[in-house]
């Protein structure tokens, strides 16, 4: 199943999501009769009759806009950098890195603030007064149903309650001088999600197809069964001592490709547009204004 937040004309709501079809059922105008937002749903799902969802009325998907699943996350996003190799590297012999470590041995771990999270289609703010390195990272988003800690990594997806698309957006020059990456990583619109969260039920996360264009030029491309530390690993680790939360999210970092990994570094401008597409999820665009 596919959960999309979406606006008619008013306030936003829940929808399930048939792309397929071009279509969209809000689920408060059908038999559950749910009118919560997605952080509810995520935690509710587990008691909630879903098998009714695809009786409700539906809308045309093309007749609704779009808007980010979990609009105003209700704790920070936990993100997790130089989770790929061939990233780490790059990232590495950019300048940019202010890390003292190539590889990592454990998972580096920030977050970015919940004021930053946008929608697709929605604009990403060049911030051009602060920043002259804007960079892409292609990210996949865990959404967590069932709470916790101390989660093994045996259990750990057990407690996923679905995935979607995350574009890590950063300023380079902001995540070098402030060296916690915090600030470089939550200015305004920099936490491009969607366009929807599948549930778990039905992809394997280490089995994804990712990839970035920019102007519908190919930056980045991997498999997330390349990632340094799996879903299952970030999902114990942070949970040793940080009790998670239904609807908390979890960038799992980016693949090689990003814009400060080229020589000359291929930052972002504005007009540009950035379209982050996992195969068995969908595609994320976002314009740089
Ligand atoms: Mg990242």
């Amino acid at each position: 199943m596919r959960f999309a937040t979406f606006s008619r004309t008013g306030a936003p709501e829940v929808g399930a999501v048939w792309p397929a079809e071009g279509l969209i059922r809000p689920l408060r105008d059908g038999p559950l009769a749910f009118s919560g937002d997605m952080s509810s749903l995520a935690e509710s799902y587990e008691d909630l009759a879903v098998d009714l969802i695809s009786r409700g009325p539906a809308l045309k998907l093309s007749e609704v806009r779009l808007l980010a699943p979990i609009m105003t996350p209700r704790r920070n996003v936990f993100c997790v950098g130089k989770n790929y190799k061939e990233h780490a590297k790059e990232f590495s012999r950019s300048g940019f890195d202010a890390s003292a470590t190539e590889i990592p041995e454990v998972p580096i771990i920030f977050t970015k603030s919940t004021g930053s999270v946008v929608g697709p289609m929605a604009d990403i703010s060049s911030h051009s007064e602060l920043t002259q390195s804007l960079d892409y990272e292609a990210e996949l988003g865990v959404v967590i149903g069932r709470g916790g800690r101390g989660i093994s990594r045996e259990a750990a997806l057990s407690h996923v309650w679905g995935y979607t698309i995350i574009n890590d957006v950063t300023a380079r020059d902001l995540q070098r001088r402030h060296q916690q990456w915090f600030i470089g990583k939550s200015l305004d619109t920099f936490c491009p999600m969607g366009p929807w969260i599948i549930t778990a039920d039905e992809i394997d996360p280490q089995r994804l197809d990712i990839s970035c264009s920019v102007n519908e030029e190919l930056r980045q491309h991997a498999s997330t069964g390349d990632m340094i530390f799996d879903v299952a690993t970030l999902i114990e680790v942070i949970s040793k001592g940080i009790t998670l939360r239904a609807a908390d999210i979890i960038a799992t970092g980016t693949p090689a490709g990003v814009g400060a990994g080229f020589k000359p570094p291929r930052f972002l401008k504005r007009g540009d547009v950035v379209s982050i597409t996992i195969k068995q999820i969908g595609t994320l665009t976002n314009r740089v204004v």
